[in-house]
């Protein structure tokens, strides 16, 4: 395969650019719209620690805010406020409730330019796609809403005797609710809103490298009429040190985390001892399957889409591309042509399509997987180097003849790296894609139709993109097997996690 011309990006992020800078004073204006405080029971307030934590824009390096840090005090009397307005929070009107939601979905659209660029400078993803993750995140506070009004039971009748039989669903009580860093408005609309529609009352732990737009979102429920107590927000150095007394107290009912299998792993342990409800978000390693009768510029579009989108920081991200030996070559080379077309660089800069890793871990950890691809003798088409000087750069990368005893085959690639790997049967497809302890997102490009259902019946995850790169919806249920997780998100089923189901017998009239 000639790729040769294919091996450099453009770069932007150290042009400092007119537009950056004469963004600069408005920068200032909307951090310092951000409270930088713990909310409890409705108010920002100081950590009683007294410790702070700094905030970097991973494109620079740069501090860009100090908070707050919670420690373990902090944390219970979060969890305090919550267990205080429980009882009367879940008896108001699911309408009320529902009209909460509403707005919080209106403000957080008028306010989409302030979220997007927050997100940009905490987590680095480009500003287009922030604005993407602001319509997509806002979308779970408009859907949950309106599912706050159909949380209805059943009725019936036992068949052998004949009495009715009513179920009901109440709210599972207050919650603990554990975000990551890449989808920082997302990830906490997708469990504050069902919460929220349940009647149910929290505390919101964002993750360390970006807790402002968590921050900012949770200002905008208040000024959306949530009453004080029923979102707690507590963020700091260490989780663990917030989680613990949280996870060990008898008033909690429910933990939901998204974040990283090893950390999943640890809180289901921890949530065993106090018999907690779960929801588990965890990690993926998603295959990207194409097969000889794909049309192979739909699946270049949608390798795109799956890999690059959130510069490959998602969980949702295809890891393995799983490409049929005859269309492999095309297949590649076209795909290389469009990666080598992205403009790295400051996602607050016009043009970048690829911005920053979100910390210099996470570029390391990168580099030491393709390091591992290339001496194994994988070949690299495109990129496959650091990006030297200020913030966490690496070159968006395509590898192809790794073996799959690569680590880039077995390990969650969370960067721009696209391994591809061939295959020659449908069965072949399968194994190798099911050869994984995940389970979350697949994707499956073919013209014929009857492989959509036989490949659904052979993957084994969570979810499948058909013909599409990008998946994620409020209305869809989002969720893995195996070591990606249990439960879902969104769709109806999202605010089933925030609801136990009671059973009502009644006494047989005959
Ligand atoms: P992470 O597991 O390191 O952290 C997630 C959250 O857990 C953060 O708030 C962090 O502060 C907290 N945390 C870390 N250690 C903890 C501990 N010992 N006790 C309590 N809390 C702790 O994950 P991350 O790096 O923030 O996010 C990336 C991971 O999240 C990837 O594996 C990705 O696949 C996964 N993810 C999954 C989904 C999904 O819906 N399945 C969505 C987004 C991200």
């Amino acid at each position: 395969m000639g790729y040769l011309g294919l091996q450099s990006h453009s770069f932007g992020c150290c042009s400092s650019p007119a537009s950056r800078w004469g963004k600069v004073s408005h920068m200032k204006e909307l951090l310092a719209k951000v409270p930088a405080g713990l909310l409890i029971n409705g108010e920002w307030v100081d950590s009683i620690t007294g410790e702070t934590y700094d905030v970097k824009n991973p494109a620079t390096g740069e501090v860009i805010a100090t908070m707050q840090s919670a420690g373990a005090e902090d944390a219970i009397k979060a969890l305090d406020a919550a267990c205080a307005v429980q009882k009367e929070w879940a008896q108001t009107p699911a309408r009320e409730r529902s009209e909460i939601l509403r707005r919080a979905f209106e403000l957080v659209t008028e306010r989409a330019e302030e979220f997007a660029t927050l997100m940009t400078l905490e987590m680095g993803k480009p500003l287009a796609e922030a604005h993407g993750e602001v319509k997509y995140g806002a979308e779970y506070l408009r859907w949950f809403g309106e599912e706050a009004a159909r949380m209805n039971g059943r009725f019936g009748h036992a068949p052998d005797a004949g009495f009715p039989m009513l179920t009901r669903r109440k709210p599972v009580g207050p919650c603990l609710l554990i975000t990551p860093w890449n989808f920082p408005l997302a990830m906490a609309t997708r469990k504050v809103a069902p919460a929220v529609a349940a009647g149910c009352t929290m505390v919101l732990k964002s993750a360390r490298l970006t807790p402002l737009t968590a921050q900012y979102f949770a200002q905008t429920m208040l000024d959306a009429g949530l009453p004080s107590g029923v979102l707690n927000v507590v963020s700091g150095k260490s989780a663990s040190a917030i989680s613990n007394p949280i996870m060990e107290d008898r008033r909690l009912r429910k933990i939901s985390f998204t974040g990283s299998t090893p950390v999943g792993q640890k809180l289901l342990a921890k949530a065993s001892e106090n018999v907690l409800r779960t929801s588990m978000e965890l990690g993926g390693n998603a295959p990207f399957i194409v097969f000889e009768d794909a049309d192979l510029d739909a699946a270049v579009k949608g390798a795109m889409g799956a890999k690059m989108r959130n510069i490959g920081e998602a969980c949702t991200a295809a890891n393995r591309f799983l490409v049929h030996s005859s269309v492999i070559d095309e297949f590649s080379a076209k795909f290389a042509a469009a990666i080598v077309e992205l403009k790295v660089g400051n996602g607050l800069d016009d043009g970048v399509t690829c911005g920053p890793m979100v910390e210099q871990d996470a570029v390391d950890h990168i580099a030491e997987l393709v390091d591992d691809a290339v001496a194994r003798g994988g070949r690299i088409l495109v990129g496959g180097k650091r990006v030297e000087g200020a913030g966490y750069f690496y070159e968006p990368t395509v590898i192809v003849d790794a073996p799959i005893e690569s680590r880039v085959f077995r390990e969650e690639i969370f960067g721009p790296v696209a391994p591809i790997f061939p295959f020659d049967t449908e069965a072949e497809a399968v194994e190798l894609a099911n050869d994984t302890e995940y389970g979350l997102a697949s994707y499956v490009f073919t013209q014929d139709p009857d492989r959509m259902y036989r490949m659904s019946d052979g993957l084994e995850f969570g979810l499948m993109g058909f013909n599409s790169g990008v998946i994620s919806n409020a209305a869809a249920p989002f969720g893995g097997v195996k070591h990606s997780g249990m439960g879902r998100e969104g769709a109806a089923e999202g605010i089933e996690e925030y609801t136990s189901l009671q059973y009502i017998g009644v006494k047989n009239p005959y």
